[in-house]
């Protein structure tokens, strides 16, 4: 399997080499040349087995021969292995119909231990075969940080960076990134906002003598390894839904459009989706474009949502690839378009993209609503992020069973919940001592030469 560019212009590459690469160097995303599909008869056969198991069969087919069969099942046991869920992602029902699939279960409590804690050990194995070592260095504005520092915490062949904003993350945010104790474990408190640590590490990434320097690793959001490790909920909950031979929608909150993706490439694999439900809290530069076909820059207002505060949506370029049969030409275009602030979408690749996702939005009022009328109704507490989707779903109900991601836990936010509902969610029994535990981190100045000093001595 070979890992082509979304904008045409870089080498190809193996799995291995696009999942420790991350970006491409041309600035597009690697996406796999082409996608395999399932059969029928071969979906049929998840029915009733395990995570680990389902996982091993969606995934194998874009590894390739990275990893022996017995090699890859180690690696998927030990990344789920910290779940506290025998499921993994269980599948409760909300209402007529309409389903709640639980994506919280992992050790950060949000839908991102998926993929991180996969990555992790896919890192690990890859590193210890190559002889080498790398250097992550993330950005976070809550959820990725916690995910990435879980995930990659106490392996030999890794060192983590997790930059995060000094003061502007929940408590709980910055207890899971403070308290883990592993020596490779590194979080610093930038004194800036996001997009200060944002632009900190692109910096950093643009800096090639740094970058070869510490051989900087990049675990964000684009990471083809992360999606790949998505698709395999979809079809565990399609399937106890009774797929293959019966159809299933799904609603997804999103912002940087990597989950909804992951959904995407289930049902080219053959899982029977009717309809794909994009849904965005009040940045909503996804359902805008949806609508429009103008893909528009705004600004971010902070929500009550923060995990999809976002208004460069960068998975979306691996759909726009696909709508546009894959000229990376005419994706660079609309990229570059974009540094300007908008581009617009050619009127047959809108058709196209109408076809494959249907797109809703939610008010923050609205996603309150939704947490208090939700627990009313059925004593499920929802997260912000996950209120999001079902508010958003609840428009595209129909005969075909509506599965709605819950993508944290209430407790990760537990101020917007209590607003909304009077309910204080608690932290599972299972994270209890993590207010009682010390925390441990850098405060930095929001400087570049500052930062890269800093990592170069921890590293030395
Ligand atoms: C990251 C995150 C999202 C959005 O994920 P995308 O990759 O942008 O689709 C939604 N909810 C929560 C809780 C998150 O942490």
């Amino acid at each position: 399997m070979k890992y082509i560019s979304t904008r045409g212009h870089a080498p190809d590459l193996s799995f291995e080499e696009a999942m420790l690469t991350g970006l491409a160097s041309d600035g597009g995303l690697y996406v796999p040349e082409t996608i395999p599909t399932l059969s029928m008869d071969e979906i049929a056969s998840f029915a009733g087995q395990s995570y680990e198991d389902v996982a091993f069969r969606v995934m194998k087919p874009f590894i390739g021969e990275t990893f022996t069969d017995a090699e890859f099942k180690e690696i998927i046991a030990k990344a789920y292995a910290t779940f506290s869920h025998d499921a993994r992602a269980p599948l409760v029902q909300l209402g007529p119909n309409h389903f709640l699939l639980e994506l919280f279960h992992g050790p950060t409590l949000a839908f991102k231990d998926f993929a991180m804690q996969l990555i992790g050990q896919l890192f690990q194995a890859a590193l210890e075969r190559r002889g080498d070592r790398v250097t992550i260095v993330g950005a976070t504005s809550g959820d990725t940080g916690s995910a990435a520092i879980e995930a990659f915490k106490g392996l030999h062949n890794v060192d983590v960076f997790i930059l995060f904003p000094h003061g502007r993350v929940s408590d709980v945010q910055r207890r899971q990134m403070t308290t883990p104790t592993e020596a490779n474990v590194h979080a610093l408190a930038v004194e800036g906002d996001f997009d200060d640590c944002q632009a900190a590490l692109k910096e950093m990434f643009a800096d090639h003598e740094f970058r070869d320097g510490v051989k900087l690793a990049a675990v964000n959001s684009i990471n083809w390894a992360r999606v790949l490790a998505q698709v395999v909920y979809y079809f565990t909950s399609a399937v106890s839904l009774g797929a293959p031979h019966r159809k299933v929608s799904f609603t997804v909150p999103t912002g940087n459009f990597g989950d909804i993706f992951a959904g995407y490439i289930a049902k080219k694999m053959g899982l029977p989706i009717e309809e794909l439900v994009i849904a965005t809290n009040h940045n909503d530069i996804l359902h805008r474009t949806m609508e429009t076909g103008a893909c528009t820059k705004q600004g971010v207002t902070p929500s009550i949502s923060p995990s999809m505060d976002i208004q460069v949506s960068s998975n979306f370029e691996r759909a726009l690839f696909d709508v546009y049969d894959r000229e990376g030409a005419a994706i660079a275009q609309l990229m570059d378009e974009f540094k300007a602030g908008e581009f617009k979408i050619s009127q047959g690749a809108m058709d196209r993209l109408r076809d494959l996702f249907a797109s809703g939005r939610a008010s923050e009022d609205e996603t309150s609503q939704a947490i208090a009328a939700f627990h009313a109704r059925t004593t499920e507490v929802l997260c912000p992020h996950t209120a999001v989707a079902v508010k958003v779903a609840e428009a595209h109900l129909s005969d075909v069973p509506m599965i709605s991601l819950a993508t944290a836990h209430p407790a990760k936010f537990p101020a917007a919940v209590e607003a909304a509902c009077g309910i204080h969610p608690e932290l599972p029994e299972r994270m209890g001592d993590l207010f009682g535990k010390d925390e441990r981190f850098t405060v930095v100045p929001n400087d570049l030469a500052t930062l890269k000093a800093l990592v170069k001595e921890r590293l030395a």
